[in-house]
C-alpha cells in the first residue's frame, strides 16, 4: 500500500461540514490527498471547524470543476456508491476494495470517488469507474452520511496497510491505462459506431454504458488501448476510401 497514490475524490459535496468529516477521518487513518470537485461551498468556515485539525488535509485539497481533472492520471477508480446499478462494474465490499488499492497503489495512482450527499454519483460518473464500492449496509435504509463512508473506507485501506496486505502482491505487470486515455478511447469509439451506424443516436439503448462496461472490466493497459484505437482509426480510413 503507497498511501502517496491514493486521491479521496469527493464529488459536489453540498455541506461543507462533511467535507471537513471527511477530512478529520483521512487524517486519522493516514491519508492525505482529497480532492473536491465542484463543492458547493469551499473553503468555508464549517468544514475548518469539523477537520478539527486537520485543516492541513483541508489547505492542500485540491479543488477542480470536473471528475474527469479530478481523475487525472489515475490508472485505477474506485465508485463508492450505495445503490446497485443496472449497467455498473464488478462490485467489491470496502475489504476487497482495499486489496485492489493495495495493489495498485503500489505502482500508480488510484482514485475513490464519492458521491453527493442528495443523489451520490450518476451514470456517466460511475462509467468511470472500474469497480463499484458498496458498504454492505441494510437495504432498506442503506444510505451513510458521506463522512461516516469516507471513514469506513478509510478504515479498511488502514487495516489492508497495517497487515502488509500487499507484501509479495505482484504489482501489475504492465498498468492499465489512465482515466484520459480511456476517455479519448471511448470518445473515438463513439465517433466510430455512429459513422457505422451501429450506434443510432435515436435509439443509443445504452450501447455506450455497456462497452464502458465490458473495457472497464478488463482493465486495458496502454498499449491495448492503442491497438483498439489504432483499429478505430482503420476503420475511419476504410470508410474514408469507399
Ligand atoms: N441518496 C444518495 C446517498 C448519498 S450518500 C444515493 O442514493 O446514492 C453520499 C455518498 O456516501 C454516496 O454517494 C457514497 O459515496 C457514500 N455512501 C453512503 N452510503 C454508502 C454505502 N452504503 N456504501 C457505499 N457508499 C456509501
Amino acid at each position: 500500500m503507497n498511501f502517496a497514490n491514493v486521491r479521496m475524490v469527493l464529488v459536489g459535496t453540498t455541506h461543507p461540514g462533511n467535507i471537513g468529516a471527511a477530512a478529520r477521518a483521512m487524517k486519522n487513518m493516514g491519508l492525505r490527498r482529497l480532492v473536491l470537485v465542484s463543492p458547493l461551498l469551499f473553503p468555508h468556515a464549517e468544514a475548518t471547524a469539523r477537520a478539527a485539525g486537520a485543516d492541513d488535509v483541508l489547505a492542500a485539497a485540491q479543488v477542480v470543476d470536473s471528475l474527469e481533472r479530478a481523475l487525472s492520471g489515475c490508472r485505477l477508480v474506485l465508485g463508492i456508491s450505495a445503490r446497485r446499478r443496472g449497467i455498473a462494474g464488478p462490485e467489491l465490499d470496502p475489504r476487497q476494495c482495499a486489496v485492489q488499492v493495495a495493489g495498485h497503489s503500489l505502482q500508480t495512482e488510484v482514485a475513490l470517488v464519492f458521491g453527493r450527499e442528495s443523489s451520490g454519483l450518476n451514470n456517466d460518473e460511475m462509467d468511470r469507474c472500474h469497480f463499484l464500492v458498496r458498504i454492505p449496509t441494510e437495504p432498506e435504509f442503506g444510505s451513510l452520511n458521506l463522512a461516516v463512508a469516507v471513514a469506513i473506507i478509510a478504515y479498511e485501506l488502514r487495516l489492508a496497510a497495517l497487515a502488509g496486505i500487499d507484501s509479495g502482491m505482484a504489482a501489475p505487470r504492465r498498468p492499465p491505462a489512465t482515466a484520459e486515455e480511456m476517455a479519448y478511447f471511448y470518445e473515438h469509439l463513439q465517433q466510430v459506431l455512429l459513422a457505422t451506424g451501429f450506434l443510432n443516436p435515436a435509439n443509443p439503448r445504452q450501447l455506450m454504458r455497456r462497452l464502458r462496461r465490458l473495457f472497464n472490466r478488463a482493465q486495458p493497459d496502454q498499449n491495448e488501448v492503442n491497438i483498439l484505437r489504432g483499429i478505430l482509426a482503420s476503420i475511419q480510413e476504410y470508410r474514408s476510401r469507399h
